[in-house]
């Protein structure tokens, strides 16, 4: 086994009650107050080398902001891999596509500031003043790694049993069985696509997501140990209860946000309080949200409430209206400017982030395989253990490349033939990483990929 997985920066939302007797909440009905349900995180703190990092690059990208301001809004694909076991779609952890939609929409609705229940509870002048629209958008994937058409946009849904895995959800996240065979085995290039997985967590637990990371050698640090994680897990996972607007399965957490949240974490967010306890003297390295002792839980029950504890013991109190404290769905409805800098500077320098603003899946090519003379690309076994065959079929005879890139985009193999109508290659892997690798036969006319997996 040669693949090495790291686990640090992940991030885990639990439920500890069961959602028994839960009245269904929207974010007009705020009367109901949830008494039984309670977000955690189990948390491994983000690595302080990160922080030394990314403050270079905030700095950086505000003197730039400061000299010419570049509006830079981000584009992120999304594909979601809804895994189930069998069920009808719409039941249970098969979720609908209309849930998607809304998830999509809840997304771009937090990032871009266009949530409509903003100022619900975000009352405080000094709060209101520092909420950022973080110019990062999300849209449905519509092709798939292979180039095909997805018939539903942005989603991937398979059972379990398709895949050859031997266990069912629910899931323990973080565990060894989630990370390496279900993630691994089902991720689509991370390079392209924000991979979120929709499964059936245990433990009451919400989602969990991987920190961004940055290329070995990068200064300021000269590794990447201590945050971010492996290639072939980076992504989100998320409870089906809580995808989208969710009902009353989703409790007091059914508008979405717990993905909004996770989606914080994989730009590189801290918890706001700073993940100390109930201790005043931890920090999120966000200047402008208060200090903060411990994790705010529920709402207030009146709309507009100051919140204070021993950290901000006055008016305007702590920021529990932010997506990256422990409140229910419905008062967590902002991201501070000093969280939007962080993420654009994620966005901006980071492997795997800064790529998918050029990832091109969210729209369908035209004209590539009609006019390709590739006729048939097909590869055995896969998985392997290192030895691919592969073969290609030509219409007519053609020049062409065969190319293996992992998943951070770089070529592992090449091999080229001239005036060919194709024929059976077989390469030897055994050297490289298991996971998840792609192969792309390409002719001046076009181009097949296809995905193998290596164990
Ligand atoms: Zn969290």
């Amino acid at each position: 086994m040669k693949k090495k997985i790291t686990y640090l920066g992940v991030f885990v939302l639990t439920v500890f009650n069961t959602f028994t007797q839960q009245s269904i909440l929207t974010a007009q009905n705020v009367t109901s107050e949830p008494t039984a349900i309670k977000r955690k995180c189990a948390t491994p703190i983000l690595d302080e080398s990160f922080e030394t990092w990314i403050a270079d690059k905030i700095q950086k990208q505000q003197q730039f902001a400061n000299e010419k301001k570049a509006v830079v809004v981000y584009n992120i694909p999304v594909i979601f891999h809804i895994i189930h076991t069998g069920q009808a779609v719409g039941t249970n952890a098969n979720v609908s596509a209309a849930r998607i939609t809304q998830q999509l929409n809840t997304l771009n609705a937090d990032y871009r500031k266009l949530n409509t229940d903003l100022n619900t509870y975000l009352t405080q002048p000094s709060f209101v003043a520092i909420a950022a629209d973080c110019e990062i958008n999300f849209c449905l994937a519509k092709v798939n790694p292979t180039g095909g058409v997805l018939t539903e946009p942005g989603i991937d849904r398979f059972t379990v049993a398709s895949k050859g895995w031997s266990t069912n959800p629910p899931y323990t996240a973080s565990s060894s069985y989630l990370e390496n065979t279900v993630k691994a085995g089902s991720i689509w290039n991370p390079v392209k696509y924000f991979n979120v997985w929709i499964t059936e967590l245990n433990g009451g637990v919400l989602g969990y997501a991987q920190f961004p990371t940055v290329t070995a050698g990068t200064t300021p640090i000269g590794d990447i140990t201590g945050f971010g994680g492996a290639a072939n897990t980076d992504g989100v996972v998320v409870d089906y209860k809580y995808v989208g607007l969710s009902g009353a399965t989703g409790g007091a957490y059914n508008l979405g946000r717990t993905l909004t949240h996770e989606a914080g974490h994989w730009l590189g967010l801290r918890h706001i309080w700073g993940d100390d306890g109930s201790a005043c003297s931890g920090s999120d390295y966000a200047a402008d949200t208060p200090n903060q002792a411990g994790e705010n839980y529920t709402c207030p029950t009146t709309n507009g409430l100051v919140r204070t504890d021993a950290c901000s013991p006055t008016s305007p109190g702590v920021l529990y209206q932010n997506y990256m404290d422990y409140s229910d769905d419905r008062c967590m409805v902002m991201f501070t400017s000093t969280q939007k800098a962080r993420m654009q500077s994620v966005m901006a320098n980071c492997i795997r982030r800064n790529s998918l603003n050029t990832s091109t899946v969210c729209s369908i090519p035209t004209g590539i395989d009609e006019s390709s003379s590739i006729s048939e690309v097909e590869l055995f076994p896969n998985p392997s253990n290192g030895e691919l065959n592969i073969m290609v079929s030509l219409v007519t005879n053609d020049d062409y490349s065969i190319t293996v890139i992992n998943t951070l985009g770089q070529v592992i193999k090449q091999l080229h033939f001239s005036n060919s109508n194709g024929g059976k290659s077989t390469l030897d892997l055994s050297s490289n990483s298991q996971g998840v690798y792609f192969v792309t036969v390409k002719t001046k006319s076009g181009s097949k990929t296809k995905r193998i997996i290596i164990q």
